[in-house]
């Protein structure tokens, strides 16, 4: 539904938000923070400022350090917010003096997890990713049979989702490259990361009371950028039969503002083109409203700066770029898939989309793909190669909706720096 919070003519008093290539005054995402010496609270990010919103809305917003409840009380509840919130900022509102005050310059501010997540789920909807890492290893037929008719997933670790901030330390585990003869427990020497849409989920379903796919849409209640780091050398030992364990526990990094579906509203845009034979999506998980708009109109960019790029002063060198028109399936088929059993999902729940890949290299979403398998590394301008990720390596996603008549929006930076192994466990 589009309102008058997106009229491309709509300005803000704050300054910075003109123009912002992230958060002009109609995205108005919202996020938790804590201004120096204080306590996280609820926020919107506007242009390079953030609003204290609990101190803005008094009874409107509870003041607390995560956003379950918002994330729980659905899309008509997050619309009035964001009319709140739109009123507020916007050029000539009567409140600006008073809500002045309530701004602190996000450069100074911690940003935390903007939610509680319960529970985590990783899919696995971008197909040429599927594709390439499965010509990896079957070169003949490297889609599986199933895949066209799977939303395939498994089930992630909630503990290890965080924020930007914290070092990425490499982790140790059991790897055993091909040409060992046995394993060995030390630091994973394949690192890598994995480019991923994040899709929060909001009011959820009762044990036993699957979310039919004409209102998976009403189960979510944002998105953010999703970095899964990956060990790939962990992960090629231990994942057969049950699939992905501690190559991909130890640490995931999201974006930490949740652009809401009502952000979103201009960039909708059409679910996957299935070309001619793919199979048509089981009656569950196909819905004409969907099929006509379930997808977003967003672009990605990866990029990476090392240690010596940035004592250097040199800028993040963009590896990769890629829509989310790569994804075979909508969030809200996966919402449908996920709870077609009857699983319950719950405010705060996260999902991956899965590594999102394009079909030429210059859109591939991970390492694994740009050097297949470490064998070819990139090169990189200051004459540094990769294989796979160095510590010291820091690697940022961003993302932008672009539309014919909205403004551009962004969802910030997805950031992490790698650094050395922690010190191995004693005996
Ligand atoms: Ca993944």
């Amino acid at each position: 539904m589009i309102d008058a919070t997106h009229a491309p003519g709509l300005r803000s008093w704050v300054a910075s938000a003109n123009l912002h290539s992230d958060f002009p005054i109609q995205n108005l995402p919202l996020g938790v923070f804590a201004p120096p010496g204080g306590l996280p609270r609820a926020g919107v990010a506007i242009g390079d400022m953030i609003l204290d919103l609990a101190a803005a809305l008094p009874g409107v917003v509870a003041a607390g350090p995560t956003l379950n409840p918002i994330l729980a009380a659905g899309a008509p509840r997050r619309r009035g917010l964001r009319q709140l919130v739109s009123g507020l900022l916007a050029t000539g509102s009567p409140d600006r003096a008073r809500v002045e005050k309530l701004l602190y310059p996000a450069a100074d501010c911690t940003l935390h997890l903007p939610a509680v997540i319960g529970d985590y789920t990783d899919f696995f909807a971008g197909i040429q990713h599927a594709t390439n890492t499965g010509r990896l290893f079957r070169p003949d037929n490297p889609l599986l049979p199933n895949y066209k008719y799977v939303p395939v997933a498994y089930h992630g670790r909630a503990s290890s989702v965080r924020a930007p901030g914290p070092p990425i330390f490499r982790p140790s585990g059991q790897r055993k490259l091909p040409e060992e003869a046995a394993p060995s427990y030390g630091p994973c020497r394949n690192l890598d990361y994995e480019l991923e849409l994040g899709i929060w989920i909001g009011p959820g379903n009762e044990p036993g009371a699957p979310i039919p796919i004409a209102r998976g849409h009403e189960h979510i209640a944002g998105y953010c950028l999703l970095n899964d780091w990956s060990a790939r050398d962990i992960q090629a030992w231990e994942y057969q039969p049950l699939g992905p364990f501690l190559a991909k526990n130890f640490h995931t990094t999201i974006s930490p503002w949740i652009v809401t579906p009502e952000a979103l509203a201009p960039f909708r845009a059409p679910a996957f083109a299935r070309p001619e034979g793919d199979p048509a999506p089981l009656p569950y998980l196909a819905d004409p409203a969907d099929r006509a708009a379930g997808g977003l109109a967003l672009r990605f960019a990866v990029a990476i700066r090392t240690r010596r790029m940035r004592e250097a002063g040199a800028a993040p060198h963009v590896l990769s770029r890629v829509g989310a028109d790569a994804l075979y399936w909508t969030p809200a088929q996966m919402v449908a898939h996920h709870t077609c059993n009857g699983c319950d999902l719950h405010p705060g729940d996260l999902f991956g989309s899965g590594t999102i890949s394009g079909a030429d290299p210059g859109s591939f979403g991970s390492l694994l793909e740009l050097t297949q398998g470490g064998r070819t590394p990139l090169s990189l301008p200051n004459g540094e190669a990769r294989g796979f990720l160095e510590d010291g390596d820091e690697i940022v996603f961003t993302a932008r909706a672009e539309a014919p008549g909205a403004v551009p929006i962004g969802f910030g930076a997805c950031a992490g720096v790698i650094s050395a192994p922690p010190p191995a466990p004693g005996r």
